[in-house]
């Protein structure tokens, strides 16, 4: 019998974990032909996540739980999950239910089709703030004007993926991942599935700004050097302006047309703005320093508290 994996990152979300469960596995559960389990990982919650976890696991085997030592984040839950799954069709879903549960059988047909990753896209979002809708917009834009690979617009990490993309993903050491550019990038046959993205069950997003500027950041960064070659421009663009300003002011000075020797304002001016320029380079260039140093530390991308059921 084929089997369907879930794998569901929860980062303090005692109050949905319940309602997750059973609308996950009632969903599961009248899928005819498959077996399934739900790979819950606790990315560090403090609240009673872990608490309401054990017990769903101890009266249901096909519930598994991994517990990290502290808050490791989204997409270091969701590669975890994505190392311990068993199953042939793999699905990724947020725990607050905004990605409904109940589209995972059309999902699974498009698989059986022959399909390898089927990922959602958002038809609508409710109950996102306006900013959020904006910068997630403005976000999905520019990647994919700097990235070389076409990473889909208005996409989060809902998705059924087969067993090889699993693996295939499984294979990538690299830390500050952002798995639904990775998903894209290993290629197989993939497909879009339009969805309305609901509003939250209960509680509040757990992405404030600092954690999608991060997501963001490591988005551009892990799929494109283009950033480095701007830096490269910005120099060759003030190097030029810097040659048109010397030629102004001999010409001035041998034609005698401009006084240019009172000229605070313009000095003052020309070094700030330039020291900016300098160090926004300087910027681009440390963001890509911290992640190269990321890696070469080697350190793991989580740490196992605890297991049930695995
Ligand atoms: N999440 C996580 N670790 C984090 C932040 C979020 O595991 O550090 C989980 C969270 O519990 C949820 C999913 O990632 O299942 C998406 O988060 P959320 O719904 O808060 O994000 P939003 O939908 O607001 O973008
Ligand atoms: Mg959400």
């Amino acid at each position: 019998m084929k089997k369907i994996s879930v794998i569901i990152p929860m980062y303090y979300e005692q109050d949905v974990a319940e309602e997750c469960y059973s609308r996950l596995s009632n969903t599961l559960k009248n899928i005819p032909g498959y077996e399934y389990e739900l790979i819950c990982i606790n990315d560090g919650s403090k609240d009673k996540t872990l608490e309401i976890l054990e017990q769903i696991a101890y009266q249901d085997e096909k519930v598994k739980v991994i517990s990290f030592s502290r808050n490791f984040g989204h997409q270091a839950a969701v590669t975890a999950g994505l190392q311990y799954v068993t199953g042939d069709a793999i699905v990724i879903i947020d725990a607050d239910l905004q990605d409904p549960p109940e589209l995972i059988p059309e999902m699974l047909k498009f698989w059986e089709d022959g399909y390898e990753v089927i990922y959602g896209k958002r038809k609508s979002r409710a109950g996102e703030s306006p900013f959020k809708l904006l910068s997630a917009k403005m976000f999905y834009r520019t990647l994919n004007a700097l990235s070389d690979v076409e990473i889909p617009k208005d996409t989060g990490d809902f998705r059924l993926i087969d067993r090889k993309v699993v693996d295939t993903i499984n294979l990538m050491p690299e830390h500050n991942k952002f798995l639904r550019g990775l998903i894209s990038w290993v290629g197989y046959k993939q497909m879009p599935f339009e969805y309305e993205r609901k509003e939250r069950f209960a509680g509040k997003t757990k992405y404030p700004l600092r954690k999608m500027l991060k997501l963001a950041g490591d988005g551009i960064i892990s799929f494109s050097n283009k950033p480095l070659k701007l830096v490269g421009g910005l120099g060759i663009l003030s190097i030029f302006v810097s040659f048109c300003l010397l030629i102004y002011a001999i010409v001035s000075y041998i034609f005698k047309l401009n006084d240019l020797s009172a000229g605070w304002t313009s000095l003052m001016i020309g070094i700030t703005f330039f020291a900016g320029v300098q160090l926004l380079s300087l910027w681009v260039l440390s963001e890509y320093i911290g992640r190269i140093y990321d890696e070469t530390k080697q350190r793991p991308q989580y740490i196992v508290d605890k297991k049930i059921n695995l």
